[in-house]
Formats: structure tokens, C-alpha cells, sequence
């Protein structure tokens, strides 16, 4: 996804940044590496949606009536204070990996119209997407049990024609032979996630065998209450081959010899920067290009 909206973005997130945990990276690649850790108020608001969602799906697996307002005081705002702090006070630079800083904080010159009141408006979105949850999709979760649930590694992953494919569903079930993917979404809706699921379909089936025809994808819109369903198919997964391998021969022109088993980068300045501006406003990485921007940027 990075790639498709800006080449640059990916050599920062990938390439510079490789290594910037270790304590004795050179400065360039952990300053690369920190702002690849940034999050932003609506990568937040989606973490601390899951984290509702997660705590109302296993209230109702132990016989409880989960609500919003306890969802949230439960699960949700342990989150948005923690990362209000670590943001605030810049700590998440100390242990980026575990802490969250967020765009809004570190750049607050890309943010002259944000409303003094937008920690508010986080959570009331994110309790709208919580409510939605508990209103519209835990029902239609109310037979699944713990032992139906598919334990999913951090991150999942799996090979195909020598290329690894990061699939990280937020939640998998199966019940009668039929595997349930669901996405929870709380932004807008995007072409991009049907495109999304397809992979993830690729994954159940390569990694687990489990047949096209016995899958099912959700991806559920949860600040607007609605599901899109798909049912998986041979066409389905032709689908997310064609999409991976184009990506995959898009992104092996900007490695060295086009090889995308040495996996080794093609020097920064060849790395396509977006001209797009209102795109490197909300970018991670500004300050890392902004020596490069002209005046007229
Ligand atoms: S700041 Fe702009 S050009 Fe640079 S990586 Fe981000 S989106 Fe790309």
C-alpha cells in the first residue's frame, strides 16, 4: 500500500529504517526507524477500536452483555491515555516499538486546522465504532467459541513463488468447514480492502488448505454499521495472485539487478517521490524529505 501511494515511502519504511532497533544503529537509519513507528490519531483510533472490539467478543464468549461504555472504559481508553502521554511527553521515542507517538505531536506544523477538541471527537468515534460492533456484528458472532478461533501469529505470513506475503486479518473463525475472515475498519471505505481480503483469502488457502469455496471475508465498517461479504473463489485468489505479482515486479524495479531474492535497494534518489504535497503532509517520513521539496512545495 505504501509503494502504491509513494515509492519514497517504502525505501524509508523498509530499507532506511532496517536495523534502527538495535543500539548501536547509525543515526539515519534509527531516526528512520522512529518515524516509521509513528502512529497518527486515526492509526489510533483503529487500534483502540480493536482493542473494544476484542474485549466485547470475549465478554460475550463468557456469557456477558458487553456495552460500549464499559468496552471502552475496559479496553479502549487505557490505550488513548497511555499514548496521550507517551506522545505528549515524547517518551515514545525512548522505546518506539511499545510506546506510541503520534503525527499530530510530532508535527504539529502539518496540523494548523486540527480542533483543540480532537481528543474528544477520538473518542466518541471510537466509541460509535465500538457501539456499531456490538450493535450489528457481535451477533452474528454469538455461536462462535474460543476453540473455533484461529490463533493468528504477529504478523502472519506466507510464501509464494519464493516471495514472503504478510497477511494480518484481525479476526478468523472456523465453524462447519467454512473459515470466517473479518477486517474490522473504522476509517472509510476503500477499494483497496476487497483487494486486501483476496490476500488474505491467498493466505487460508496456500498456508492452511483450506478450499476457495470454504471462505468467507468481512470486511466490517464500523463507524457506518455495514459489512462488505465476499465469497471465496478460484477466481477470487487468481485475483490476488495477479495483484501480488504486479506489485512484486513493480517494486523489483527499484532493487539492484531487479532481484527481488537479493532484496537489495536501489540507491534513495531513485526511489520515485510522490508530487503529491497534501500526500507528504500526512506522511511519516516529512522531515526526511523536506530537504528535497522545492520552494514551490
Ligand atoms: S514525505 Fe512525501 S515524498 Fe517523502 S516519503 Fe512521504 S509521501 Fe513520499
Amino acid at each position: 500500500m505504501d509503494f502504491e501511494i509513494c515509492r519514497r515511502k517504502r525505501y524509508w519504511s523498509k530499507y532506511a529504517a532496517w536495523g534502527g532497533w538495535k543500539s548501536g544503529a547509525p543515526p539515519p537509519t534509527r531516526q528512520a526507524y522512529l518515524l516509521n513507528k509513528l502512529d497518527s490519531r486515526h492509526t489510533l483510533m483503529g487500534r483502540a477500536t480493536e482493542n473494544g472490539v476484542r474485549w466485547a467478543l470475549d465478554e460475550q464468549q463468557a456469557g456477558r452483555a458487553p456495552t460500549a461504555e464499559a468496552a471502552y472504559e475496559a479496553a479502549a481508553r487505557p490505550l488513548l491515555n497511555r499514548a496521550w502521554q507517551d506522545s505528549k511527553s515524547g517518551a515514545w521515542q525512548q522505546n518506539p516499538k511499545n510506546r506510541i507517538g503520534l503525527h499530530e505531536h510530532y508535527y504539529p506544523q502539518l496540523h494548523p486546522n486540527l480542533p483543540g477538541d480532537w481528543p474528544a471527537k477520538l473518542r466518541a468515534y471510537v466509541m460509535r465504532c465500538v457501539d456499531n460492533f456490538i450493535q450489528t456484528v457481535l451477533p452474528r458472532l454469538r455461536t462462535v467459541t474460543p476453540d473455533q478461533e484461529v490463533v493468528l501469529a504477529a504478523p502472519e505470513s506466507f510464501s509464494w513463488e519464493g516471495l514472503t506475503i504478510y497477511a494480518v486479518p484481525d479476526y478468523v473463525y472456523q465453524q462447519d468447514g467454512i473459515w470466517h475472515i473479518h477486517d474490522w475498519k473504522a476509517g472509510k471505505p476503500s477499494a483497496h480492502h476487497l483487494k486486501q481480503l483476496a490476500v488474505y483469502a491467498l493466505w487460508a488457502h496456500t498456508k492452511h488448505q483450506v478450499s476457495p469455496e470454504a471462505i468467507r471475508l468481512y470486511v466490517e465498517y464500523l463507524h457506518e454499521g455495514r459489512v462488505a461479504v465476499e465469497t471465496g473463489s478460484a477466481a477470487l485468489l487468481d485475483q490476488a495472485r495477479s495483484f501480488i505479482q504486479a506489485s512484486a515486479m513493480d517494486m523489483a524495479d527499484y532493487l539492484k539487478e531487479g532481484d527481488p531474492q537479493r532484496n537489495q535497494p536501489r540507491p534513495r534518489e531513485e526511489w520515485d517521490m510522490t508530487p503529491e504535497r497534501t500526500v507528504c503532509r500526512r506522511c511519516n517520513f516529512y522531515e526526511l524529505c523536506a530537504p528535497e521539496f522545492t520552494d514551490s512545495d
